[in-house]
């Protein structure tokens, strides 16, 4: 965040023109600066930052589109607006430049309403605001098997509406309004802030009317919304994640958002968060999961049930006898993946095959383990060496600790381009 406070902040520079510019490209330049930094246009994070940005914009463009305004700055610099600001530069609209209102309400359709810095250019209360009211954006969590079979989420909503009764005025009906008067009708305050240089008008609604520029009197308020122009609604809404529906996709339930006079009705928007699966990862319509088998189905084959699908089908898999299955090799299942949306296709399955060998548990016989060393391949021919070491081994060695006793050994292993798991780990 900067201001027009730092002396070098360079007028050109804050409407990004070079120092010949037309003020036909000053103009544009300034529009497309202003439109980007509008307040309302940035997420509520931003804000801060593009309500200074946008004020030292439109102060950058109220002396470069004036053209006795410019020759001072290039002749003389920001010095030549001294702090108190120059002569009409904090009189509301007399310091504006030529077309400046013309502009902005080409620009932001019309109403001024809530804009910084524009103090006194409101002028039409409670009307000429053509936005739309806020959006409701809410996270939804769905589980992947929800988002399988798709779904349907029934839920109460709460939100203002416009007063049946007095169609959004607040008033009786042939009761008129009394104009505020610590606004003057423009629904806005003013607060002047120094900055830097210049004095800074910042513009908030009105405290008094509540930015509506007007009030009825307690006798002239309208008896259903004693006012307020909106009644709380109570209604059950739908919404349908479809099958294959996708993390951060958004549902929209158009116009449903709280209603506001005078605008355009925002919407509600879900957006969907896939949540973590035990069995199951994804990735776009494609499922992989992980399937055990035990040492004799990976060699002698298997025919069962070896995994759940999300929908609660058994998979089935037939694995040929005499075609050995080892750890990490992959079956794919064509079409098992996720639904397709709009289609009647699915994607793919894919299941990474884990081996378990025998643990602790297996007790096998001397006899055993000879019919096995029988059955099983013969070892390679033994490794020739003139000299053969016998050595003492710690069967359960950790390959975290390979190269850690040494200062810069140690990040060897780390620095590996990936940190996956060593492979060693995956056969146990
Ligand atoms: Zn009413
Ligand atoms: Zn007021």
């Amino acid at each position: 965040m900067y201001s027009l406070a730092d002396i070098e902040v360079d007028l050109y520079e804050v409407l990004e023109v070079h120092r010949g510019a037309t003020t036909e490209e000053i103009r544009k330049a300034y529009r497309k600066s202003a439109l980007a930094n509008h307040p309302d246009k940035v997420p509520e994070d931003e804000r801060p930052a593009a309500e200074a940005k946008f004020i030292n914009v439109q102060k950058a463009y109220e002396i470069l589109s004036d053209d006795d305004k410019r020759h001072l700055y290039d002749t003389h610099g920001m010095s030549a607006f001294n702090g108190s600001g120059e002569p009409g530069m904090g009189g509301g609209m007399g310091g504006m430049p030529p077309g400046f209102e013309e502009m902005f309400a080409e620009m932001f359709g019309g109403g001024m309403g809530g804009m910084p810095g524009m103090g006194g250019m409101g002028g039409m209360p409670g009307g000429g605001r053509s936005r739309r009211s806020p959006d409701d954006e809410q996270d939804y969590e769905v589980s992947l098997e929800e988002l399988y079979k798709g779904k349907t989420v029934k839920f109460a909503s709460t939100r203002n509406i416009i007063c049946s009764l007095c169609k959004g005025k607040g008033g009786k009906e042939k009761a008129t309004a009394k104009q505020c008067s610590t606004c003057d009708g423009v629904g806005l305050q003013e607060v002047i802030t120094q900055m830097g240089q210049f004095l800074t008008k910042q513009t908030r609604p009105c405290s008094v009317c509540n930015g509506q520029g007007s009030f009825f009197s307690p006798k002239d308020k309208c008896k259903k919304c004693k006012g307020k122009q909106t009644t709380e609604e109570k209604k059950m809404l739908e919404i349908y994640i479809a099958p294959g529906s996708r993390d951060g996709e958004k549902i929209v339930l158009e116009g449903e958002a709280d209603q506001i006079p005078g605008r355009e009705n925002g919407d509600i928007v879900f957006k969907l968060m896939q949540e973590e699966h035990e069995v199951f990862d994804r990735a776009g319509s494609d499922l992989r999961a992980e399937i055990d088998i035990t040492l004799a189905e990976a060699l002698t084959g298997f025919s069962r049930v070896v995994l759940k699908h999300l929908d609660g089908r058994g998979i089935e898999i037939t694995h040929p006898a005499g075609k050995v299955l080892s750890t990490g090799q992959v079956l794919k299942i064509s079409g098992e993946g996720m639904p397709i949306k709009r289609s009647d296709s699915r994607g793919d399955l894919y299941l990474a095959v884990n081996v378990k060998f025998p643990d602790a548990s297996w007790k096998p016989t001397p006899e055993m383990l000879e019919k096995l060393r029988e059955l099983l391949p013969k070892p390679d021919p033994a490794i020739e060496a003139s000299t053969v070491d016998e050595v003492d081994y710690d069967p359960n060695g950790n390959m975290d600790e390979f190269g850690a006793r040494d200062a810069h050994g140690g990040s060897a292993w780390v620095d590996d381009e990936d940190d996956d798991e060593p492979a060693q780990c995956a056969a146990q």
